[in-house]
């Protein structure tokens, strides 16, 4: 017997959407417009959103599903619906600015805390690249209440976690869908779990609809964000939904695997789309297979499917359904693939899908758990690494499938990443007319990086940065300052104590970036291992240097909150060891807008990974886009971008990689090896940018990373190297745009 479902958040109650809009007096208003079964929506024209729905919908099924855990999109770094709206000056029509629409639109909330780093940013980047080449997919992640965590820094604690807040009701581009039957009820997705007594206990799921809009407003990707934060799912599945990656317990861990996996094929059900490709954006939501098989073997065998089927019968079944599957991995790093015990399937799955799992997931070298990033590995028609080097990594640690496992390396979405300085001056000359659609034109912008008009301009936005940036860290120490008199928070920096004009940092100092997950192998403290001889090339000089730190550990990673921690501890021995000139500065809270101001804003961006477990990285990119130099390990996609040093530095290990360096050990990390080779580099780089001779020759790199490296390391290339691996079937005008960006690189030679 059930027990009458709790009610635990009044504000599910809400009306789903409907619509708000009396027909627009403004027919550019009415061009952005449109209604169907599900819903209304902003942003696009009812002509777009039939051909976009139909697309998904369609018999043929030549769409993609695309799935992953975490998608990272936020609106303050691409927001092309408020772009428009400020281009047709909407704010001059003030009956219409009351609209709430326009409201949420113009000045609603920017922020959907919904991924951790890397892999979810790519999520976002790729399908607003799909969104921009007409690509017909569609996304499903879930909808985290609660978001990833809000970070504030101590300079005692370190880290300190806070459930990030946010309002999916009030927040632009997000919309509650409706069930076509009632038109006032939410469409609500079933998911059968188990309970600790093995009867089964039905989740329910909202559907949101987020729409992912390219920048003409002429097509979108929709993502379908599952709640299951409603009043009829059990209590433990609503406390397993509310936190990205929340990792408390093992069983919660498998919940929201299985949250995500399960819900696809009754979210597609619900809204009719039909796409046969189903892409697993690494292998979190592979339980996705379960309810593909269990769908075929009913077809055979009826209702008592489970009675009548033999092994075999599931074999055959579950090879069917590879035939419709497609998986990135995304890292060679242990913490990254899901392995949980089998036990722990006893509570969440009926004994029929733990025999399915039986056959297909157990892990070969230990037999009492499932390994699912292996089961992901097994079961799909085509597997790609996203570099050339994780390639390697990759066959070596899955040898039995390394026939199939190819490269395709990331790449950015070079929209969301230019700064708005930088976007002005690629609009300002003719040479790159039509970047914002073609990534491509900078191949052929070598002659306007000798034009010295445009450098001289490129200078000029890059300062404008820098300026936003280093103005953005100076009232951030003081910020930091008069909040410690309000709160308990001791300020992260011990600038914020120095009251004087010497703390406030300056523009024209060379500034160092690093931003990104604290994890072990990242190694966020690797260039401060001797700070002799790190002080040593600064004050023999009398070069200052800027270095600037953000990052998220995962609340349960210790080793990574220690990271953080050594970075502050650092902080004051660097200042006085180098008489002032070296300020190290820990900025909290990083996300997505952060990073724009510091990948555009410094004048080189750091990566320190222990090579090989860095498997693409995509920060360095999102500098390329910018014309800021890159000072790197020879790991993931730096390996394909350093072009011989033309566009930036490289240091450290580089020979060839096997087994044993995949550990994360301590032992293993080589530290003392990697930072002397950084100590060795780091002077020539300062001195080609101070040296008022050589500085030419820092542009120059710094326009060869343009030229060189944004045709490659952009998400529409990406795309278009998908849609040949996977042999996705497309309009022909949409097959030539992807034929130009794949012309311009083949991340995997073996495909060309
Ligand atoms: C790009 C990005 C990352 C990924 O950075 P890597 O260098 O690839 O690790 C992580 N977090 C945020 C907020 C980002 O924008």
């Amino acid at each position: 017997m059930k027990n009458s479902p709790p009610v635990r958040n009044k504000t599910n109650a809400k009306k789903p959407n409907q619509p708000l809009f009396s027909p627009p007096k403004n027919p550019h208003l009415s061009e952005m417009l449109a209604t169907n079964r599900f819903g209304t929506f902003f942003g696009v024209s009812q002509k777009v959103l039939d051909s976009v729905w139909q697309a998904l919908t369609s018999t043929a099924g030549e769409s993609v599903t695309y799935i992953s855990m975490e998608i990272g999109a936020d609106l303050d770094v691409f927001h092309p619906v408020r772009r428009k709206l400020q281009q047709l000056e909407i704010t001059k029509h003030p009956d219409e600015v009351t609209n709430r629409f326009l409201q949420l639109f113009l000045e609603g909330p920017v922020k959907i805390p919904n991924y951790s780093g890397g892999l979810g940013i790519l999520a976002g980047d790729t399908l607003k690249s799909f969104a921009d080449c007409k690509i017909p997919v569609v996304g499903i992640s879930l909808l985290y209440r609660k978001g990833y965590f809000s970070q504030l820094v101590d300079s005692k604690i370190g880290q300190v976690a806070w459930a990030s807040q946010w309002d999916p009701e009030n927040t632009p581009g997000i919309y509650l869908l409706h069930d076509p039957e009632s038109q006032v009820e939410p469409l609500t997705i079933e998911v059968p779990f188990f309970d600790l007594q093995g009867r089964q206990s039905m989740a329910y799921a909202r559907l949101w609809l987020k729409m992912e809009i390219n920048e003409r407003l002429d097509f979108f990707v929709p993502e379908i964000l599952l709640d299951y934060l409603t009043p009829h799912s059990p209590p433990w599945i609503q406390d397993a939904a509310q936190h990205l990656y929340d990792s408390s317990s093992e069983k919660v861990k498998a919940t929201q695997r299985r949250l995500l996996g399960a819900g696809v094929i009754p979210a597609m059900e619900a809204l009719g789309l039909t796409s046969r490709t189903i892409h697993l954006n690494e292998q979190h939501g592979v339980a996705v297979v379960l309810s593909m098989i269990i769908r075929l073997l009913q077809e055979q065998h009826g209702h008592q499917y489970e009675d009548k089927t033999t092994d075999q019968d599931i074999l055959k079944a579950a090879a069917e359904v590879a035939k419709r599957l497609v998986f990135t991995i995304h890292t060679p790093v242990e913490a990254g693939h899901d392995r949980f015990n089998i036990s722990v399937y006893n509570d969440l799955l009926s004994p029929f899908c733990n025999r399915v799992l039986n056959l297909l997931a157990v892990d070969d070298k230990n037999r009492s758990v499932y390994n699912f990033t292996a089961m992901a590995m097994k079961l799909n028609r085509a597997a790609n690494s996203v570099s050339r080097l994780h390639k390697e990594v990759t066959q070596k640690q899955f040898p039995q499938y390394a026939d199939k496992i190819t490269a395709i390396t990331n790449g950015v979405h070079h929209l969301t990443w230019t700064s708005d300085a930088r976007a002005e001056l690629y609009d300002a000359f003719s040479e790159l007319h039509n970047w914002r659609q073609d990534p491509s034109v900078f191949a052929e912008a070598e002659s306007l990086c000798r034009n010295r008009k445009f450098r001289a301009c490129f200078e000029e936005a890059w300062q404008k940065d820098t300026k936003a940036l280093v103005d953005y860290v100076n009232q951030m120490l003081i910020t930091h300052r008069n909040q410690q008199l309000a709160t308990w928070i001791d300020p992260p920096n011990f600038l914020s104590y120095r009251n004087d004009q010497e703390a406030a940092l300056k523009h024209t100092t060379f500034t160092l970036g690093f931003a990104r997950r604290f994890s072990t192998y990242k190694r966020a403290d690797l260039i401060f291992e001797d700070l002799d001889r790190l002080t040593a090339i600064v004050t023999q000089n009398n070069w200052p240097v800027n270095f600037l730190y953000a990052g998220k550990a995962h609340p349960s990673d210790e080793p990574g909150k220690h990271l953080i921690r050594n970075i502050l501890a650092i902080q004051e021995e660097l200042y006085l060891k180098s008489n002032g000139l070296a300020k190290l500065i820990f900025i909290p809270g990083y996300d997505m807008h952060l990073a724009k101001m510091m990948v555009s804003g410094c004048h080189a961006w750091l990566n320190s990974p222990k090579r090989p477990l860095e498997a693409s990285g995509t920060s360095g990119m999102k500098a390329a886009m910018n014309g800021v130099p890159n000072i790197s390990i020879m790991d993931g996609w730096w390996v394909e971008g350093y072009h011989d040093g033309q566009t930036g530095w490289k240091f450290g290990y580089e020979e060839s990689v096997s087994p044993e360096h995949f550990s994360e050990q301590p032992s293993a990390l080589l530290y003392s090896e990697d930072s002397a080779s950084f100590y060795d580099v780091f002077p020539e780089m300062l001195r080609l940018f101070y040296e008022p001779t050589l500085h030419d020759q820092y542009i120059d790199k710094c326009l060869a990373n343009l030229t060189l490296n944004c045709p490659i390391f952009n998400t529409h290339r990406m795309a278009a190297e998908y849609v040949a691996r996977y042999h996705l079937d497309l309009p022909p005008e949409v097959q030539r745009e992807m034929e130009k960006f794949r012309s311009l690189y083949c991340s995997d030679p073996s495909f060309s």
